[in-house]
């Protein structure tokens, strides 16, 4: 008897900033037409929203820079992924979703994950997809390397550590030692590190902050049934 096929691509799906005025609708529409026509699986990593506010207590964006109110942002995102529901397996929260949150309490990105009738992780997820285990969580710091040791630091076990938050797309692959527990055999095992990508073309705000611009679109995983990942920055 055949067994249940496995997915074979995962979508990690990044900082769309709906609502910002620089947002890709064209770029993240080719990502959602490609997501249903192969059936992809679709981590959702904060972001989705951009939520800019004129309050607030930090990163509070700017209400100018946005063509959607959040209430709007909220349909929108809702109506874009709703015929891709079932294939979404994970939803944390961007900072940007964070703004409404610290003054309201509300996160936007919950409300949206809970209309669409999907799990909402909050910081982060771990969950296993095909034969790897992947940590996927927004991130936090402009510096490209320390959210990574973070999680290297702080999780053990982990195949695949997915962070977003500097817009950056791009992969490194480490190796570990690891020494087998109770045992002196020493083992090393590969960590693929992957930055995963934006829809936001150069906006305003990147610009005040001199932030280098960077490429857009997401990173893509395949199991291609060779068994090694394959990384895709960019639709394959
Ligand atoms: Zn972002």
């Amino acid at each position: 008897m055949a067994g249940k096929q496995r997915p074979r691509f995962l979508w990690l799906a990044s900082c769309a900033h709906i609502g910002e005025e620089s947002h890709d609708a064209k770029l993240f529409a080719q990502y959602l037409a490609w997501a249903k026509r192969h059936n992809a699986d679709i981590v959702v990593m904060g972001d989705l929203l951009d939520t800019g506010l004129c309050i607030g207590t930090k990163h509070i964006g700017s209400v100018w820079e946005n063509d959607l109110t959040p209430d709007e942002q909220i349909d929108r995102a809702c109506s874009l992924l709703g015929p891709l529901k079932r294939q979404i397996i994970g939803v944390v929260t961007g900072n940007h979703e964070l703004r409404i949150e610290r003054v309201t309490s509300i996160n936007p990105l919950k409300q949206v994950a809970l209309r669409l009738g999907v799990d909402y992780s909050g910081p982060s997820k771990v969950l296993r997809w095909n034969k790897w285990t992947l940590f996927c969580a927004h991130g936090t710091s402009g510096n490209l390397t320390s959210d990574f040791k973070k999680v290297l630091d702080g999780w053990e076990g982990v195949s695949v550590i997915a962070l977003a938050h500097v817009h950056y797309l791009m992969t490194q692959t480490i190796v570990r030692f690891v020494v087998e527990e109770g045992s002196a055999i020493v083992r090393s095992r590969k960590i693929h590190l992957i930055r995963t990508g934006n829809f936001l073309k150069y906006a305003k705000y990147a610009a005040l902050a001199l932030h280098s611009p960077t490429d857009v679109g997401s990173a893509i995983l395949e199991d291609n049934g060779s068994g090694n990942l394959k990384i895709h920055l960019g639709l394959p």
